[in-house]
Order: C-alpha cells, then sequence, then structure tokens
C-alpha cells in the first residue's frame, strides 16, 4: 500500500501487524545521454512496487533529493541535482521522529547510490544512518529516560540484540542490491548493469523509439546490457529488498 492513499484503519493495522515499512532513497544525477536521471531513485521504486506483490509493504513516498555530488558531471544542462549531507541528515531526523511517533518499528529504506561499497558509507546513506540511530536514541531516551540501557529491564540486550530484536533494527538503511548480488553483477554508472535494470523496470521510458531515432547512441551496448540483465530481478534475487523482516 502506498502510505499516502491509507486510510487511519489502515496505517493502525500495519502498526499492528509490524508491517515493513519502505522507503526509496535516491538521488537525481547525470547518467549519460541513453539514461535519466532518477535511475538511483527509480530501481528500489521498481523494485518495491513488484516485491509488494509478493508481501505486504507500506510504501513511503520516494526521496528523490540525496546527494548525487557532481562527480560524474556538472549541473549545468546536464540535469544532477546535489543536497548537501547535513541537511539529508536533518530531513531524515524528522522524518524518522515521526515514523517513530507513529507507531512504525519495521522502517526499511534502501539505497542504490554510491552503494558497491556499503559498509564504509556514502553521505547519502551516511546522512540517514547518522539520523536513525541519533532518533532511535532520542525515541527511547525520551520515553524511559536517562540510564535505559544500564537499567535491568534491559538485561536482554545483547540476547535481543543477537535475535535482531532490538531497538536499533527499528530503522535499517539498507543497500539496493546485497552484497552477494553485487558480487555477481557488479555496480556501474550507467553502464550495463543500471542500463538493463532501468530497461527492465521502466519500459515506459521508449527506449525503442529513441533508439530508432538515433537519439540514443550505443545501440550495440544498449543491447547487450538489456539481453544480459533482462530478468535479473527474478532470476538472482539481485535486491536486498527480499531480505526485510516480514513482520
Ligand atoms: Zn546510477
Amino acid at each position: 500500500m502506498r502510505y499516502e492513499m491509507m486510510f487511519p484503519d489502515q496505517i493502525r493495522e500495519a502498526i499492528d501487524n509490524n508491517t515493513p515499512v519502505v522507503l526509496a532513497l535516491g538521488v537525481l544525477e547525470y547518467h549519460s545521454e541513453h539514461m535519466t536521471p532518477g535511475v538511483d531513485t527509480l530501481l528500489p521504486v521498481r523494485a518495491l512496487e513488484l516485491l509488494e506483490k509478493e508481501m505486504p509493504l507500506v510504501i513511503m513516498p520516494p526521496f528523490y533529493y540525496g546527494a548525487g555530488t557532481y562527480a560524474v558531471a556538472p549541473p549545468e544542462r546536464n540535469g544532477g541535482i546535489h543536497v548537501d549531507s547535513a541537511v539529508l541528515n536533518s530531513f531524515a531526523r524528522q522524518l524518522f521522529y515521526n515514523l517513530l511517533r507513529i507507531g512504525f518499528r519495521n522502517i526499511n529504506v534502501f539505497v542504490h547510490h554510491q552503494s558497491e561499497n556499503f559498509a564504509n558509507g556514502m553521505p547519502t546513506d551516511l546522512s540517514f544512518k547518522l539520523a536513525a540511530r541519533q532518533e532511535i536514541f532520542a525515541f527511547i531516551e525520551n520515553e524511559r529516560g536517562d540510564g535505559w540501557w544500564g537499567d535491568n529491564s534491559s538485561a536482554s540486550y545483547y540476547e535481543d540484540h543477537a535475535a535482531g530484536d532490538d531497538p536499533f533494527n527499528w530503522i535499517s538503511i539498507l543497500p539496493f542490491m546485497s552484497a552477494e548480488a553485487q558480487a555477481q553483477f557488479p555496480i556501474d554508472h550507467a553502464g550495463e548493469q543500471e542500463t538493463s535494470l532501468m530497461m527492465t523496470f521502466c519500459m515506459r521510458l521508449r527506449w525503442w523509439e529513441r533508439l530508432r531515432k538515433g537519439i540514443t547512441s550505443v545501440t550495440a551496448f544498449v543491447s547487450r546490457a538489456r539481453r544480459t540483465w533482462r530478468s535479473c530481478w527474478t532470476k538472482t534475487s539481485c535486491s536486498s529488498t527480499r531480505s526485510i523482516r516480514a513482520q
């Protein structure tokens, strides 16, 4: 269900069932002449739409305005938009504050942009990761006061953590593609991997029309990409979206 289309009783039901709340977090970044700037956001958006056919999800409106950086191309006449990580962190804190207040405890954010080295992190995912930690700490401290971690009621904290059941799992920032999938299909920028995923996920972009008109100059490359990747979603379970907790 799309969050903005849910009635209050449906929101309450999702909270009671601990239904996964999912957010596609991405950027608007120049992706060469054969692709559109929304690639890094559209991929998780479409993957989540597909995943929703298999399991109940609360799909939040996607967030496109990450730290695209100008590493690939300057914005002038190319279309990239970069928002500073400090601004992102402020926004994400407000967002998570509200989601926790609403009652959600199974929040999953999916990032594709610059996720090839996810353990170390990049500005977009790091700002959201930090915000998640900050807001979870603030939320618990507000409810239980200082010393909550040292209190006897937290005695099972480390066992809960091992079972994946501690409060710091309330919000997860995850790479769109799992490490295993990335090992099999390395992430690129506007190369075969991204192009073919986009061609599979976003048919509405009318690729073939552009190819026919000669607007896209990489016909052979795009054809190869499409052949290689056409069914990657179904064949390889390439996305870590499939690993989110059902409840
Ligand atoms: Zn990309």
